[in-house]
């Protein structure tokens, strides 16, 4: 089995392991990063999980102290 790819539970597609920009914003302003996870191709769905939430903590401690005007 292919360690890359897994049945999406929301629609039975395929889901791939990759990044996608993701966009977060925080008292008008914004931060746009790389979110690393399950992403279905057949569907909007997508998996988050364990380690890779760490990126996007990251980008908001980022947003946080540009809303803090830092
Ligand atoms: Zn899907």
């Amino acid at each position: 089995m292919d360690l890359k790819k897994r049945p999406c539970p929301s629609c039975g597609g395929t889901m791939t392991r990759g990044t996608r920009p993701e966009t977060i914003t925080l008292g008008g302003h914004s931060l746009t990063y790389d979110q690393p996870g399950w992403h279905c191709h057949d569907c909007d769905d997508g998996i988050i999980a364990g380690a890779d939430n760490e990126a996007g903590d990251a980008a908001l401690r980022r947003l946080k102290e540009m809303a803090a005007g830092a």
